[in-house]
């Protein structure tokens, strides 16, 4: 069996500092808190070199000294990774922005960021011994989770808000998972999950309570340090529902500073939201250190209606200790966003990346980003997974002689 190269030496607790035991099967502290994967950060730095890495295939795995697995024969791949950086020239002109880049993770394998988490969580499920994982989704991450699961061979059980995008049901169908849909929000379906669960053993893979998907949502940190060149941009947006992927870019950068690949620069971390579910924003505004639970959320970006993370607090911390913000929405705002980035720049994005752009104008006419300023918008997927969200208010030309 050969080894990846780890560095990973156990979990520890965020909140209270308790450590466990990672080639144990673990969920929460048993304070309620979130894991985080801890490593060998001064053996990594004595002996892991960034010029190492630049060789190394476009994936995710180029970076497996940092990751959790152990056993090479346990990753489970598809290709995900290194996604694209896009300079953004004519939005950026428009917005009084002219450093401004899109990282797109609308081409990863199903077409949304949850791939990366999925890919890393289910192989670490799969050195672990796991044979059934359960969780409660939003759609993305579940349709994710069944497909890499699949490659690894593990059965998945899944349940959904009835409303979540039809396209990620069908994903989980077509990969042969458990489906259950569920009358009302992803917090519901939670509920049901942690309920079964314990009934029958299996292996709760919801946002946060298995401590390595973060570490496969980090890999976006890594990979936008190493797109600029090991230097970090100002500013970094992203649409934020469960947090884990800006709670795993900060855990990136910190990581990168303490190897030495990375300077004292951090970019101030941006968490979106939809003014229809901005708990985040709410406890940002009140400089609270954790969120409330907020009530009747809905927005057609699904991917970020989750009401209370389980991670808010980390997700706060990201914002407060790279001096970034949050910042809320409108719905009708969001789908411009999809409109202007595709009609601008010819991307299609989902909504939640769609939130980025009224976020960006807003930001830099109440001049917390400045004109000069290096700005990386997160669009965690694609357009075409939300064929039903997304449909253009303008009509079709009229086939007639003119064409
Ligand atoms: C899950 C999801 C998000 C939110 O991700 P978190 O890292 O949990 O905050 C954003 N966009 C899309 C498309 C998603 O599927
Ligand atoms: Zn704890």
């Amino acid at each position: 069996m050969k080894k990846t190269g780890s560095f990973l030496t156990g979990l520890v607790c965020p909140k209270c500092g308790k450590k466990y035991d990672s080639r144990r099967i673990q969920h929460l502290c048993e304070c309620g808190s979130p894991l985080l994967a801890e490593y060998d950060l001064k053996k990594a730095r004595a002996e892991w070199k960034k010029e190492s890495v630049s060789g190394r295939k476009p994936d995710l795995w180029r970076y497996r000294e940092l990751l959790p697995v152990e056993y090479e024969e346990n990753i489970v791949t598809a290709g995900e990774g290194m996604t694209p950086l896009i300079p953004l020239p004519l939005l950026g002109e428009k917005l009084d922005v002219p450093n401004l880049f899109l990282k797109d993770e609308g081409i990863i394998p199903t077409g949304t960021f949850k791939a990366r988490g999925a890919a890393v969580g289910v192989s670490k499920a799969k050195e672990l011994g796991v044979q059934t994982i359960a969780m409660p989704t939003n759609g993305n991450a579940g349709a994710a989770w069944a497909l890499y699961g699949k490659r690894a061979g593990l059965r998945s059980v899944i349940v959904m808000p009835e409303d979540a995008a039809k396209i990620t049901r069908n994903e989980c169908l077509a990969a042969g998972a458990d489906i259950y849909l569920v009358k009302g929000l992803i917090s519901d379906a939670g509920k049901i999950v942690a309920r079964s669960i314990a009934r029958n053993g299996w292996y709760d893979a919801s946002t946060l309570k298995e401590p390595y998907r973060i570490e496969g949502k980090k890999t976006m940190g890594f990979e936008i340090a190493e797109q600029f060149g090991w230097e970090v941009p100002d500013v970094i947006l992203y649409p934020t529902g469960g947090g884990v992927g800006i709670i795993g870019i900060y855990k990136a950068l910190k990581e990168l500073q303490e190897i030495g690949w990375i300077g004292e620069k951090l970019p101030k971390l941006v968490s979106v939201q939809a003014e229809g579910c901005a708990p985040i924003v709410k406890a940002f505004r009140e400089g609270k250190g954790e969120s409330e639970y907020f009530t009747d959320s809905r927005t057609v970006a699904f991917g970020i209606n989750v009401p209370k993370a389980l991670g808010d607090f980390l997700v706060l911390k990201a914002i407060y200790e790279t001096k970034g913000c949050a910042i809320d929405v409108s719905d009708e705002k969001i789908l411009e966003g999809v409109h202007r980035l595709a009609d601008t720049e010819g991307i299609f994005v989902c909504p939640e990346g769609g939130a980025l752009y009224a976020a960006v104008a807003r930001l830099r006419e109440e001049g917390f980003i400045q004109k000069d300023d290096k700005v990386v918008m997160l669009n965690t997927g694609a357009g075409i997974k939300y064929p039903d969200t997304i449909e253009p208010n303008f009509p079709y030309l009229e086939l007639d002689a003119t064409i």
